[in-house]
């Protein structure tokens, strides 16, 4: 089946969608993303991250070419003439195209362009990753100081994914002064004698939308969060380790660098929180 896919006010056949190579997220990289899980045809926490959406555009001045309502049916639409069961739906907004390359903000009056697309995932709810656990290398954080903005700007990420690849794990784990900042596209804790470390939010890293949720729900729990610093020698040393994203859930870390963390499978935290965040996002799901 041909994948539809949505570019400023219409549904296409993707190899249909086009836009200008004058946008300036192609030439600038000027425009910012959302990665929202389908599971059971249904968007997880749609509302994080429209509000986190919202804050990426206010932060580098540019409008939201739709309200959230129309964002919502975008979504559903997609997911439904697309028959996502288990999946992602992927939303990127740019400055759009003055017709030209130019350093400067284009007037007002330019139309912002909206694209999205949908990802199917079938059985990535029993994927044997997540009870195998992922394995990380460390790599230093050379990205730009606002990573609290949601921008496609992701060449670093994707070097650290590769160098993740060619060392024959997952992922990599940013580290920035001597701490860990976060995954290429996650967020990063380790587990020690019962509390869940994680860095706390700032504009190094990003306010995952999962994060916000499974720091919740560990709280409900009544399990002990730490926001603060971590080190790579205090995750080799830890209890357990994990990572928290939108496309992954929860998902247990078991090496760093080479050493084990724990007894080398996702431990038992990490399990409970990816059970639970499942089961109390699925309820609420729209
Ligand atoms: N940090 C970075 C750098 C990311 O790219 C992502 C995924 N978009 C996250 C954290 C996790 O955010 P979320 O839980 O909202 O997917």
């Amino acid at each position: 089946m041909t994948r539809t896919v949505y570019v400023n006010g219409d549904y296409v056949p993707e190899g249909e969608a086009s836009v200008s190579i004058f946008d300036r997220g192609f030439l600038f990289a000027d425009g910012v993303y959302e990665v929202t899980s389908v599971l059971g045809g249904k968007l997880v926490d749609f509302d994080g991250h429209w509000a986190r959406l919202e804050r990426s555009l206010t932060e580098l001045e540019m409008r939201n070419p739709v309200d959230r309502d129309e964002m919502l049916a975008i979504h559903r639409e997609l997911v439904s003439v697309n028959g996502i069961v288990d999946g992602r739906v992927y939303l990127q907004v740019t400055r759009g195209s003055a017709g030209d390359r130019d350093f400067a903000y284009p007037s007002e009056d330019t139309e912002p362009t909206l694209v999205l697309f949908t990802q199917a995932t079938p059985g990535i709810l029993d994927a044997p990753i997540a009870q195998k656990g992922i394995r990380v290398i460390s790599v230093d954080d050379l990205r730009w100081a606002r990573r609290d903005i949601k921008t496609v700007q992701l060449l670093y990420p994707c070097m650290g994914k590769m160098a993740a690849k060619a060392a024959g794990v997952d992922d990599a784990w940013m580290v920035e002064d001597g701490a860990v900042t976060e995954g290429t596209s996650n967020n990063a804790y380790i587990v020690k004698d019962g509390a869940i470390v994680t860095r706390a939010l700032s504009h190094d890293i990003l306010a995952g939308i999962t994060r916000a949720a499974v720091l919740r729900f560990a709280n409900e729990a009544q399990m002990k969060v730490v926001e603060r610093d971590f080190t790579i020698e205090e995750a080799k040393a830890a209890d357990e380790a994990f990572i928290t994203s939108a496309s992954m859930f929860v998902q247990g870390v078991v090496e760093v660098d080479g050493e084990a963390i724990g007894d080398g499978r996702p431990g038992p935290v990490s399990q409970r929180l990816r059970e639970i965040y499942l089961e109390e996002s699925l309820k609420v799901a729209i």
